[in-house]
């Protein structure tokens, strides 16, 4: 989908995807909801939501061309799994917020996931949400967090380190859990043990997950691949 539309973040959108595939497999029910925080990975959302027949093969050709409904960040309307535009980076966690507080008080079922960047916890709009979903002790609020450690001019440590992540959301009264990010037991025993606060996942994970030359490379936060690079890349992900 990348290559054919000449378009680039590949490097998120492979630390995502088995995040999103578990989820969309193994979590999410009916009466839950998924906002995607770091929307520049939604190609990888979009296979997810293929490979349990949201969509069909058709629609993900339309990728990125003009008048699809598969913009390059989630789009605001024509996708019901997907409530919200985002890409705007520190957005998804207030509105996720704000999906769980609405059926808490409406005393509805299910929960409300956000997946976001490593990089976007430099946001304050991050952090006034996990003030206000200790507030209103969303318990039915998760976030998860590709931790990656890359973000679009270097690496986490270097542009504002947060480490360790896991106390500074402890320290808030958030219940913490970290994981293999690729790890897709892991990943379903973190989201779907109960829980009575409002819970973080940390996801540990490898930006550019399954091809050699894009892992742990921050330039393919951004690169759109050539066609010798693409050949590379499907060869070494089909034979993992
Ligand atoms: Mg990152």
């Amino acid at each position: 989908m990348h290559f054919e539309s000449h378009v680039g973040h590949l490097g998120g959108n492979l630390s995502a995807l088995d995040i999103l595939l578990c989820l969309h497999h193994d979590v999410l029910g009916p009466s839950d909801a998924f906002v995607l925080s770091k929307g520049h990975s939604v190609g990888a959302l979009y296979v997810a939501l293929w490979s349990v027949g949201r969509l069909s093969d058709e629609d993900l050709r339309t990728f990125h061309r003009d008048g699809t409904r598969l913009a390059g960040h989630p789009p605001p309307e024509g996708i019901p799994d997907i409530p919200f535009a985002t890409g705007s980076l520190g957005h998804g966690p207030a509105l996720a917020a704000g999906l769980a507080l609405a059926r808490k008080l409406r005393g509805q079922e299910g929960r409300a996931y956000c997946l976001t960047s490593d990089g976007e916890w430099d946001e304050g709009s991050c952090w006034e949400t996990v003030i206000f979903a200790r507030q209103r002790q969303l318990a039915n609020l998760t976030l998860i967090v590709d931790l990656n450690g890359l973000q679009g001019f270097g690496t986490t440590k270097e542009v504002a380190d947060l480490d360790p992540l896991a106390s500074r959301f402890a320290t808030f009264g958030w219940s913490v859990r970290e994981v293999s990010g690729h790890s897709p037991e892991e990943l379903a025993m973190a989201l779907k043990a109960p829980c009575d606060q409002p819970l973080v996942v940390l996801a540990r994970t490898v930006k550019g997950r399954g091809v050699s030359f894009m892992e742990n490379r921050m330039e393919w936060h951004y690169l759109p691949m050539s066609e010798a690079q693409y050949r590379q890349a499907l060869a070494e992900v089909e034979r993992s």
